[in-house]
């Protein structure tokens, strides 16, 4: 992490958090993470003082072995460790969507979070498995709508305006498959950070007004992209008491055509206009590029905003020289700061904090369930319900037609 660190530039101010990997993103032991209390203990202790260089080397062979038979899958987010293993690496839904054009591999090892496996699990073949190699590597933001709470809003929703049959449920990506299913069985859709207004779009040639889950900041920046106006939105508060409409008032649910369930990505949600600010102070001429996760006066300040791809490709075709702050998680930023030296990347967040449960798929779990492969036991499989993965897949289908 050093080249990272010395491309970050540090913010005037900026309070330094407490985090993790306040020491760097580089793979040590799984013993000493600090975190690993709190992570799938139920690993073989065999794994938990491994070094960097083993875990690597049996990655390598047990990846050997596999053959075809398997397809390692690395999220953008995931750290260097893994994703040197991975066949393909890209956002969520590219990923599961090349699964579901692996049906030579039997095993789909998801190094990512809990509902991107789920995702694979829904769009792969009967005959693939899928695995996650650390089955507490859930998502914060994901986590925020349960489906209790999705259907209590649902139901005062349907009190409140004395029907549901114009409001079309819209889910990010970054949820349970069960409240994809939701969306299929209620006329909805899902949608990904590089698609979300063509998704809007196809909800409101069908309904008056859409419900958007879990993240507030993709719905917010998608609605106003498309010129609905913040006061034509309003917020969802899942944690207010039933019965209270989510603490939004009757009247600006009358006027309101997108309602935000009040989620957000603990990541994104970090990056500010300060930063945005202090990066151009110090480096006059720099491009700022944002997630869509992060808040709306973040996106507003920003040059660009776009999905982890469109990141990517925007440090990609910059000119040589070009010097570019990023919000979005550090692994990735890394990872474009490393594949383009002739240009200065760096994240707009001081603190090297990466997503801290894409962090928890440690080489350590990788080389577990691969070994465990070799001899012929699965472990981790992530299995989304028959009927769940029915209706999930009508949502997701939709939104693939869009395309
Ligand atoms: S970066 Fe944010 S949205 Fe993505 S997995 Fe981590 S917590 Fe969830």
């Amino acid at each position: 992490m050093a080249d990272l660190l010395t491309l970050t530039p540090p913010m005037p101010g900026a309070a330094q958090l407490q985090c993790e990997t306040d020491t760097g993103i580089a793979t040590i032991p799984l013993a000493d993470e600090v975190s690993f209390g709190s992570w799938q203990r139920g690993i073989p202790e065999a794994y938990w003082s491994l070094d960097a260089e083993e875990l690597t080397a049996r990655i390598g062979a047990a990846r050997k072995t596999l053959g075809t038979r398997a397809v390692i899958l690395g999220h953008h987010y995931q750290r260097e460790d893994i994703i040197e293993f991975a066949d393909e690496r890209g956002d969520s839904f590219a990923l599961a969507q090349y699964a579901a054009e692996r049906p030579e591999a039997e095993y789909i090892v998801f190094c990512g979070v809990h509902f991107m496996a789920e995702a694979a699990d829904i769009l792969c073949a009967p005959h693939q498995q899928v695995i996650l190699p650390n089955l507490e590597a859930g998502c914060s933001m994901s986590d925020m709508a349960s489906v209790p709470d999705v259907l209590q809003a649902w139901r005062e929703l349907g009190e409140h305006f004395g029907t549901t049959d114009d409001i079309i449920p819209v889910t990010y990506m970054n949820s349970a498959a069960a409240l994809k299913a939701f969306c299929g069985e209620h006329g909805g859709v899902v949608c990904t950070s590089s698609n979300a207004g063509k998704v809007l779009d196809w909800a409101f040639e069908r309904g008056k007004r859409v419900f958007f889950f879990p993240d507030q900041h993709l719905g917010r920046n998608t609605g106003h992209a498309m010129g609905i106006g913040l006061d034509e939105m309003v917020l969802w508060d899942w944690r207010r008491p039933a019965g209270s409409l989510g603490g939004a008032k009757p009247e600006a649910l009358d006027r309101s055509r997108i309602i935000l369930w009040q989620g957000h990505c603990s990541v994104h949600q970090r990056f500010s206009v300060t930063q945005i600010e202090a990066a151009r102070q110090r480096y006059p001429g720099a491009k700022i590029v944002v997630h869509p996760e992060c808040r709306h006066d973040v996106v507003q300040a920003a040059d660009a905003n776009g999905s982890t791809a469109y990141i990517a490709k925007y440090v990609a075709e910059a000119p040589a020289g070009a010097i570019i702050g990023i919000g979005t998680e550090i692994n990735l930023v890394s990872r474009l700061a490393k594949e383009h030296p002739d240009k200065t990347v760096f994240c707009l967040d001081p603190v090297v904090c990466p997503c801290s449960t894409m962090y928890r798929v440690h080489p350590a779990y990788l080389a577990w369930v691969l070994e465990s492969l070799v001899r012929g036991e699965v472990v981790n499989r992530i299995e989304v319900p028959a009927e769940t993965k029915r209706h999930a897949r009508v949502a997701l289908e939709r939104m693939l037609a869009l395309k």
